[in-house]
């Protein structure tokens, strides 16, 4: 029997394996279940053999919006900038509020 929105979905693409763990770990402690994927790249060229792998994160649908939350403050506490969750802006780490619609990082997006 399957429930509406149990279904895991492509959540995030990682660009390394550590950014994959860390993410699932800091994930999980929000008790949000995660799967990770790795597959070749299919934009095939000068990449390194590490960069060659595509490592995807998946999650349950029901856990998106709670899952986006984790992955905004978790992008701005590592200092490499954050992609709003209303507008899709990309804001600069130390930017606390997106500049441009002021929408918080970790506050539920509407
Ligand atoms: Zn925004």
């Amino acid at each position: 029997m399957s429930k509406a929105g149990n279904e895991w979905m492509p959540f995030y693409r990682a660009v390394h394996i550590l950014e994959a763990n860390a993410l699932k770990e800091a994930l999980e402690l929000e008790q949000i279940q995660v799967r990770i994927e790795k597959g070749a790249n299919p934009e095939e060229g000068t990449l390194s053999p590490e960069e060659f792998i595509e490592i995807l994160l998946l999650i349950r649908e029901q856990d998106k919006k709670k899952a986006t939350m984790v992955i905004e403050s978790y992008q701005q506490r590592q200092g490499i900038g954050w992609y709003c969750s209303c507008c899709g802006e990309f804001n600069r780490p130390h930017f606390e509020v997106c500049w441009r619609c002021k929408h918080e990082p970790g506050e539920a997006a509407d």
